[in-house]
Parts: C-alpha cells; sequence; structure tokens
C-alpha cells in the first residue's frame, strides 16, 4: 500500500525507531507514547484492520502477540506486567491502518479503557 505509513516504516521511506526486526514481523517505538515503554508490532503484509484477518494469518498473529511478550520480558516487564491493545476501527480509534499490536508497559494502567 503506497499511501500506508506502516508500510512506509517497513520500507523505510520514513524512519522508524525499530526495536525487531524480523522476517515477517517489525517493531518500532510509538512516535507519541502514553507509558514509558510503548512500542508497535506490525506484520510485514499490509492488512488494513483485524477484520481482514483469515485462518491463514493466525500463525502471524500468534508472533505478532509473542514478539509483544518477548519484548516486554526483555525490558523487565513480566513480572509487574504490561498491556496489549489491538484497535479495529472507528470505535476502537484505530488511526492508522495496518494491524499493529501496542504493548504498553511502565505505569499502573486503569480498567476499562477509555
Ligand atoms: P491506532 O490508534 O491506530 O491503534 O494506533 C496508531 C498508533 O500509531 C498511535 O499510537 C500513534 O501514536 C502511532 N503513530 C502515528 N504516526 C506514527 C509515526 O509516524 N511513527 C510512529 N512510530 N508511530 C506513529
Ligand atoms: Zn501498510
Amino acid at each position: 500500500m503506497s499511501d500506508c505509513l506502516f508500510c512506509k516504516i517497513r520500507d523505510g521511506e520514513i524512519p522508524g525507531d525499530l526495536v525487531y526486526e524480523g522476517d515477517s514481523v517489525l517493531a518500532f517505538n510509538d512516535i507519541n507514547p502514553q507509558a514509558p515503554t510503548h512500542v508497535l508490532i506490525i506484520p510485514r503484509e499490509h492488512i488494513a484492520t483485524l477484520n481482514d484477518l483469515t485462518p491463514k494469518e493466525e500463525p502471524l498473529v500468534g508472533e505478532m502477540i509473542q514478539r509483544a511478550v518477548t519484548i516486554a520480558r526483555e525490558q523487565g516487564y513480566a513480572e509487574n506486567g504490561y498491556r496489549i491493545a489491538l484497535n479495529c476501527n472507528r470505535d476502537a480509534g484505530q488511526s492508522v491502518f495496518h494491524i499493529h499490536v501496542h504493548l504498553l508497559a511502565g505505569r499502573s494502567m486503569s480498567w476499562p479503557p477509555g
């Protein structure tokens, strides 16, 4: 997708503060962090929303979650905890239409989210 922000970060057309680069998945720091650690984990493949997932992406989604868990552990948050979030479409506030996992950590968080 030529006009997708996260595809441009994937392709190096705009800078991303990369945390992890794998064959199928990338992770980079959020430009507007909502916690001391706020990492976005994306698939290399352009998938606009969670609604576009099919059974063939099950391993990919599993890898995204597993990568978020690994980054949380590496950064020392396994014991205190962290939050993983995925937003879909308007009511959840999705603003970039290339699926991504948010990893938020380093502060106490309220529930339910706003
Ligand atoms: P959403 O609201 O779609 O779930 O999350 C999109 C996230 O992308 C937001 O947390 C926002 O701060 C982040 N974001 C938007 N533009 C950029 C950018 O150019 N670079 C990075 N690293 N993050 C971005
Ligand atoms: Zn994209």
